[in-house]
Order: C-alpha cells, then sequence, then structure tokens
C-alpha cells in the first residue's frame, strides 16, 4: 500500500464574540512574546484589526499588520520576503478570501504557523490548505499551510453581507459535483479516490441541503451550519491530499468564467450555477440543487449575477481546458457550442 501522508488543522474555536477573545485562544498553542504578524485588508484593518491587537496584547503577544490589497503571487512573494527577514513565528489571515489566502500561502513558503481568522465565509479557503493567487498562469490553487488554529466568530460573520455567505453556501453544493466527478476520474482514469474524503465532502452538501431553511435566515445560528460545512470540506480536501473532494466540473466553469466574463461575479455563486448544470450531465437531481439554492436566496439565472448567456455557453466550452489533468463530467474534449448552449438553456441558467 503506497503511503499517504496529510496534516489536519489543529485547534478550532467556532462561536459568538470570539474576535475579542482571541489572545487566550493563542496562547494555548504559543508563549508570551511570541511575534504575530496579522495580515489583513484596508476596511478589517481599521474596523476589527485594533480589537484583535488588544486582545492578543492583553495575552502578552508581540503583535504586528501587514496590509494587502490584492490576492496577487506578486503581493505574496512581497509578503514572503517581509516574513523572511523578521521574528514573526506565527502569521495570522484576518478577513475575507484575500487576506487568508496570502497569510497561508506567505507561513506555508516561510515555515511559521498559520492562523485563519476570516471575517466573511464566501468560500472553503477559510480551512483548505491551498491558496487561490492571481498571476500564476492559471486560475487554480496551489498548496500552502494547514492552520493551526481556525477562529470563527459566527456573529461577526453573521453580519458581514449576506451575498458574502450565500456565495459560501455555493461553494458547499458544488461538493456534490465534486465527489462525482472524481468518482468518475476514479472509475475511467484509475485516479486514486479515498471513500473517507469523498463521503466527507458529500456529507458538507447534504448538510447544507437538509438544513437549507435554517441556513436561509442567516442568523448566527444557521451561519454556524455553513461555516462547520466549510469547515469539513477544507478538512476533506486535507485528507486528500489534493483538492479533488472539493473541486470538480462546476469548480473548472467557474475559473472559466472568471477568465471570460467581463463581470465575473463571486466564487461560490459561479459554482452553484456550474453544479446545476454539472449534476444534469451527470443525470442527477439538477432541480434539486436549483430549489436549495432559491430557498437560501442564491441566483439560478446568470443574468441575476451580471454574466451574459453567450459568457456561460463559452465558458461551458473551455472549462475542460483550464485544468487537463483534472478528469470531470465534461471529459477530455470538453463541450461543443451547441451542446453546452443546450445544456445552460435546458437547465435554465440560460434563456
Ligand atoms: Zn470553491
Amino acid at each position: 500500500m503506497e503511503e499517504h501522508y496529510f496534516s489536519l488543522p489543529r485547534n478550532l474555536v467556532v462561536g459568538n464574540g470570539i474576535i475579542d477573545k482571541i489572545g487566550p485562544y493563542f496562547a494555548k498553542l504559543w508563549p508570551k512574546g511570541t511575534y504575530v504578524l496579522i495580515v489583513t485588508g484596508p476596511h478589517v484593518y481599521s474596523l476589527i484589526y485594533p480589537r484583535v491587537k488588544e486582545s492578543l496584547e492583553e495575552s502578552g503577544f508581540d503583535v504586528n499588520y501587514l496590509i494587502v490589497e490584492k490576492p496577487t503571487v506578486d503581493v505574496a512573494e512581497q509578503a514572503v520576503e517581509e516574513i523572511s527577514k523578521s521574528k514573526y513565528n506565527v502569521i495570522a489571515g484576518l478577513g475575507g478570501g484575500k487576506s487568508i489566502d496570502i497569510a497561508k500561502f506567505a507561513s506555508f513558503k516561510t515555515s511559521k504557523d498559520f492562523v485563519s481568522i476570516p471575517t466573511a465565509a464566501s468560500h472553503d479557503g477559510i480551512t483548505s490548505p491551498f491558496a487561490s493567487l492571481k498571476g500564476f498562469e492559471k486560475p487554480i490553487s496551489v498548496k500552502a499551510s494547514v492552520p493551526q488554529l481556525i477562529l470563527l466568530d459566527a456573529g461577526l460573520i453573521a453580519n458581514s453581507p449576506k451575498r458574502l455567505i450565500r456565495s459560501g453556501i455555493g461553494d458547499i453544493l458544488g461538493k456534490w459535483t465534486a465527489v462525482l466527478d472524481w468518482k468518475l476520474a476514479h472509475k475511467l482514469k484509475g485516479e486514486y479516490y479515498g471513500a473517507y474524503a469523498a463521503s466527507l465532502a458529500l456529507m458538507t452538501a447534504k448538510h447544507v441541503i437538509n438544513n437549507s431553511d435554517e441556513i436561509a435566515s442567516i442568523t448566527p445560528e444557521g451561519t454556524r451550519i455553513i461555516l462547520e460545512a466549510l469547515v469539513s470540506s477544507g478538512v476533506a480536501m486535507c485528507i486528500a491530499g489534493s483538492s479533488r473532494p472539493a473541486s470538480g466540473s462546476e469548480h473548472l466553469f467557474s475559473h472559466a468564467l472568471d477568465i471570460v466574463a467581463k463581470h465575473p461575479a463571486l466564487h461560490g455563486e459561479q459554482v452553484a450555477l456550474g453544479t446545476i448544470m454539472m449534476l444534469y450531465l451527470h443525470g442527477r437531481n439538477w432541480i434539486k440543487a436549483k430549489r436549495v439554492m432559491t430557498r437560501v436566496g442564491l441566483p439560478v439565472k446568470a443574468k441575476d449575477l451580471g454574466i451574459e448567456d453567450v459568457e456561460v455557453v463559452r465558458a461551458l466550452t473551455m472549462a475542460h481546458k483550464i485544468r487537463p489533468e483534472r478528469y470531470t463530467i465534461l471529459g477530455e474534449k470538453g463541450l461543443t457550442w451547441e451542446a453546452a448552449e443546450a445544456l445552460a438553456r435546458k437547465t435554465g441558467v440560460i434563456d
């Protein structure tokens, strides 16, 4: 049997008001006097950073910050350089996806401990061991740190823009088709398939579907369900050692849309649209997916996301080229223009 090595997140805290109690959770893992760098965006810096800093300093940590504006490879490399020259031991990402991706990447490159403190829950990058950065040849994720500590303030995240949270739900729904694609690649291409990681990823989608009424209201309780599902999806990726259980044809479609659309929507919104169409190709219950999306307030039509019909068709025809080594229901040749158009129309994604 081949050896399979993986790391998992070490500590996780989920609850209300966590953001003002961060210091004591750090103190469980690192000694007083540890140098902590908080990577954050300009908006979160002015709103939330002072609270985080205060709590950490009260617990005896030495705290500094780094403001990042864009999740690009260049910004990430600059962060790596700054961290290498300094005495930081812990790198924390505080914010939405961008700050967390930069911190996750930079801590991996510099072998520092990584802490994930999301202020929004728009995708499963809050726990996954991969970072999405722009500027590589292809819009796919790269290997990064597994968090030593994940701090999830459900109250804070419930108050973030609803559109971001709904996007998180969309990202989770995508695990349904991601797992179907993985199984298919296993059967047709002999690709390694981890049944446990696959079950875990699939369970996160089921969990969200089964609790869609509670989630739809986006109360702190509903938000907590979404957060737990996002965390489990990240853990499934840790166990699989790749993003396979969490990212299939629905993600390829979203990545392709990022390239072709004039105004791309949020990652999870696009993934959800892709999920409807890829479920159709898999011969699965795409109508159910649509129903859940409508219930939680996710758009089921491209135009409601500001995406043109022709962009959907173009993205469908090129999705298989985004990551050729990742075999999915789209096959090696992808969809013809006619097939793509028919698929998008049949599922109501375009008119
Ligand atoms: Zn995703």
